[in-house]
């Protein structure tokens, strides 16, 4: 084949367009345009015993296309991460920081984290006293769910009277909160009680339930309150909750001030 064939060529297929065409290409023995950087084909004849010819991508592109693929990969779990989290300090959350002083607790996140990355709908309450790491391990569950390409939101009662307070169409708040991947209600009980409020959480409830998505909530409200609640409202939020909640009672010293305790040791 002649330099100036070649040169035509490589002009025509630059003008088509299809696929970008470097100075350094070159057209092979087989008349097939070939990259001049890891001198694969650009073009191959897929059709056997036909002479149609269609663009390929060479062994550079095909690295370039994977890593463009996984850069956006990762950026659309960051967006997520930013969409669960906010600017909160469980962004940085993670399994691999927990400091196994509770391995029952660690044992059956990471069990219920298995079961949600494999598209089950398990529901999960975190209940005990305060600064026993039980936003902390949901965090790292959401995560864990985020990590594996799902949504996740991490909200709080009040955040979504907000969230209703905001919104003209009250019931896209609810359905956005319904179609996300893994919903946490955080401190869920400890917001003040009026009939409005009650009704946020049952509708929260109620509607989670329905959309049959994964949710977990952690929790002050002890036995007692499960057990008998103070009132009706309270008996209807309960009761709608535990058709399917798995329980896991968090014990242990409050680590927030444990770690206020060390601080002020460390300064002295
Ligand atoms: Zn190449």
């Amino acid at each position: 084949m002649s330099e100036i064939t070649t040169t035509l060529e490589i002009l025509a297929i630059r003008a088509y367009g299809a696929i970008p065409v470097n100075d350094c290409d070159y057209v092979g023995e087989d008349g097939l345009l070939v990259c001049g950087k890891c001198h694969t084909p650009k073009q191959c004849k897929p059709f056997h015993g036909k002479e149609a010819v269609v663009f390929c991508l060479c062994d550079c592109m095909k690295q370039k296309d994977e890593l463009d693929r996984m850069i956006r990969n990762r950026r659309q779990i960051e967006r997520c991460r930013t969409d669960c989290f906010g600017t909160s300090d469980l962004m940085r959350a993670d399994f691999a920081k927990d400091d196994g002083k509770n391995p029952k607790l660690t044992q059956t996140c990471k069990e219920f984290a298995e079961r949600v990355k494999s598209h089950e709908s398990p529901w999960l309450m975190l209940w005990g006293d305060c600064g026993t790491g039980k936003s902390y391990m949901a965090a790292c569950i959401a995560h864990e769910a985020i990590n594996a390409g799902m949504t996740a939101r991490f909200i709080t009662v009040p955040e979504v009277e907000q969230m209703l307070w905001r919104e003209r169409d009250k019931s896209a708040v609810y359905d956005a909160l319904n179609t996300v991947g893994l919903l946490v209600i955080d401190d869920f009980g400890c917001e003040r009680r009026t009939d409005y409020m009650d009704e946020i959480k049952f509708n929260l409830i109620d509607g989670r339930l329905r959309s049959g998505k994964p949710c977990i909530i952690t929790t002050n409200l002890t036995e007692q309150d499960f057990a008998a609640p103070s009132d009706h409202a309270m008996k209807r939020i309960i009761s709608r909750l535990f058709e399917r909640v798995q329980t896991c009672h968090v014990q242990g010293a409050d680590r927030r001030f444990a770690k206020l305790r060390e601080r002020a040791a460390e300064k002295r």
